[in-house]
């Protein structure tokens, strides 16, 4: 029996992709084969961060890295190192940041939910910028000289979300940033694919780069990345670590973290309450592995065949036209007439409360889009999917 069933829990056919509502996608049998392996033995979580952070460091261009509870844990972390550096006494303060550099620039048009993650260490943060492209009155956005100039003594860290509308790009924002000694926190959360987005951010100059890893990199719901300064790494592992030990029988791998730069042990950090556990970090760690050995085009080759599948097996459907598209993820487009019965929102709503229930991308329902994404459907899902779309459409 499922331990679902046996919980009582409701199943869903996910085709809206990894969000974390619908519990992200599900693992490949090798991921979950390592983390009950994992689950099975003990191990110092130091050395399991630092053999992490040499296969991170591998994978993505950058001198370290983390394997946290999720990119916002990373968002989260990496605020907190910006803020703390390997100052101790700093990390046991957070969230106090009275008399700290405690300010964290961004762009006024990329804030968003997450950023709500950089705000818990008790930094504030500082908009910048006026997006009057997005108000359909102009073109421009953030300048580089805007954030200069919010730049100040009292700044910790600009906060960049990376995505293809993002503005200023990148490399300008690292320049204004370094010129001024202030380290660039990236969200890079869902930029996976292309693989190629593991380096480019850290390519481009970013201090730290935080990616989800239940999101494209199919690993556990629960876990993230983050990569960077080797400095800035050894600082967010010291504020997530479990440091409950005494100083002289306390040994990190000093490449990961170096004792001799520490005048003594902090306390449990702000990032104790984002810890995460051996089976999820060996988990993401084998993720990882499997995401780069298949490659893009083998990916996208499988994604949009299980898209090919479904369209095929839905047929000719009433007032509705399918089509895929999408060159990094694709996408199967189910477009309604103005003249269909239901709309869009009735359509996901029909699928969502049916049986099996099925959750659809209504994110372009306004534009009569019902949208199927393909990350965290399995070929045995198609038929169901097929049939029920044929029951509300035929
Ligand atoms: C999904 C997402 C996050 C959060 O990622 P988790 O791994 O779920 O913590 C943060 N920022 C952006 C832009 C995202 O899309």
């Amino acid at each position: 029996m499922n331990i679902y069933d046996e919980l009582g829990v409701r199943r869903i056919i996910n085709a809206k992709g990894p969000a974390t509502r619908v519990s992200g996608g599900f693992l490949a049998p090798e991921v979950t084969a390592a983390m009950t392996s994992a689950a099975s033995h003990c191990v110092d979580m130091a050395d399991l961060q630092a053999r992490a952070s040499l296969e991170v460091a591998a994978a993505t261009g950058a001198e370290a890295g983390l394997v946290t509870a999720g990119a916002a844990a990373g968002l989260l972390l990496g605020a907190a190192a910006s803020i703390a550096r390997l100052d101790p006494a700093r990390m046991a303060r957070l969230p106090d940041t009275r008399g700290l550099p405690n300010e964290i620039v961004m762009v006024r048009s990329q804030r968003n939910f997450y950023d709500h993650a950089v705000r818990a260490t008790g930094a504030r943060i500082r908009e910048v910028g006026l997006p009057d492209r997005f108000a359909g009155a102009g073109v421009r956005d953030a300048e580089p000289w805007e954030i200069a100039e919010a730049i100040t003594p009292q700044t910790a860290a600009v906060l960049y979300v990376a995505g293809p509308l993002a503005r200023p790009a990148l490399p300008d924002v690292v320049r204004v940033a370094h010129e001024r000694d202030v380290p660039v926190l990236v969200d890079a959360a869902a930029q996976l694919p292309p693989a190629s987005n593991l380096r480019a951010f850290i390519a481009a100059g970013a201090d730290l780069v935080a990616f989800s890893g239940g999101k494209a990199l199919a690993g556990p719901q629960g876990s993230g990345i983050l990569c960077g300064r080797r400095d800035l790494i050894m600082s967010a592992a010291l504020q997530m670590l479990d440091l409950d030990i005494e100083w002289d029988q306390w040994s990190p791998p000093p490449a990961f973290i170096d004792k001799s730069l520490l005048p003594g042990l902090p306390p449990h950090g702000i990032g104790r309450t984002a810890k995460i556990g051996k089976e999820t970090i060996v988990g993401l760690l084998v993720a990882l592995r499997l995401f780069l050995a298949e490659g893009d085009e083998t990916r996208y080759r499988r994604w949009r065949a299980l898209l090919e599948n479904l369209e095929l097996s839905a047929g000719e459907l009433r007032h509705a036209r399918l089509a895929i598209r999408g060159d990094v993820v694709p996408k199967l487009e189910l477009h309604l007439e103005s003249r269909s019965p239901l709309d869009a929102r009735a359509l996901l709503l029909a699928l969502q409360y049916g049986e099996p229930s099925i959750v659809a991308d209504g994110s372009h329902a306004d534009h009569s889009l019902v949208l199927f994404n393909p990350l965290c459907l399995r070929e045995t899902e198609i038929p169901l999917i097929a049939h029920r779309l044929r029951e509300l459409l035929a």
